[in-house]
């Protein structure tokens, strides 16, 4: 199981308290770190569009050291190398799956831009982008990671 993970409007609400400098809060970091140490078979891929303003071992300062280990990387950039110009960020989720030959992995993203989603829509957790990860969004998580392995 891969989570896709995005930043703004999911970790933190999205606002002017979000600053891709690195001196945004992460408020919502330990309580999605909770949740992933109860599924330990989760990995976890950045899709947020951080990945294009920050180097790689920035991305990953926020993260409690042992799921920054089960973090793989991030994302391609939309039309960068890829096979066909991806539009979206699901398409950069599924050339992240191609290019890493796990296109039979299961897979969910937590996101807030529920518009960067066309086809996987049923693949994908909508935060509200001033609210952020929640209760609600939670219970959504953890349904995915508890689908049984096929
Ligand atoms: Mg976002």
């Amino acid at each position: 199981m891969i989570l896709f993970l995005d930043f703004d409007g999911v970790l933190h609400p999205e606002g002017d308290a979000s600053h891709p400098d690195g001196s945004t809060d992460f408020c919502f970091l330990p309580r999605l770190e909770v949740l992933l140490r109860e599924f330990p078979h989760v990995r976890i891929v950045i899709s947020s569009s951080w990945r294009e303003k920050l180097a790689y071992k920035t991305l990953l300062k926020p993260f409690s050291e042992d799921i920054r280990a089960r973090i793989l990387g991030a994302t391609p950039h939309s039309g960068f190398g890829l096979p066909h110009p991806f539009a979206h960020r699901e398409g950069e989720i599924i050339a992240w799956l191609q290019l890493h030959d796990a296109v039979s992995e299961q897979w969910v993203a937590l996101d807030d831009a529920e518009w960067q989603f066309d086809d996987y829509k049923d693949h994908l957790v909508v935060c509200g982008s001033f609210v952020g990860f929640d209760d609600e969004t939670e219970a959504a998580l953890r349904a995915h990671f508890e689908r049984p392995v096929p």
